[in-house]
């Protein structure tokens, strides 16, 4: 029965990861405090539209819509992972 640990050590590892990655990704998705007067990534000045209409907004538009697409991708690709361990 040690292949049967392995595979449960594995299985952990892979649940414990995940759910590091959600987390890091939820917090980026999910900004909270106050919203920054630049861009975070960019220095751009942050409208106060904006900063009223996303609270904790650190991104100015054009480097949030960089993020957004980045994250379709990964959580496309995280997506399939998943599935497949379930099949396993
Ligand atoms: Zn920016």
């Amino acid at each position: 029965m040690a292949g049967g640990f392995a595979k449960d050590g594995a299985v952990q590892e892979q649940i414990d990861a995940t759910i590091e990655d959600a987390v890091q990704r939820a917090r980026n998705e999910l900004p909270s405090g106050e919203s920054l007067y630049h861009c975070e990534e960019c220095d751009a000045p942050i409208p106060a539209a904006r900063r009223e209409a996303v609270p904790g907004v650190r991104l100015c538009v054009s480097c949030q819509a960089a993020h957004d697409a980045e994250n379709e991708v990964f959580s496309g690709y995280n997506r399939r992972g998943s599935k497949d361990s379930q099949l396993r």
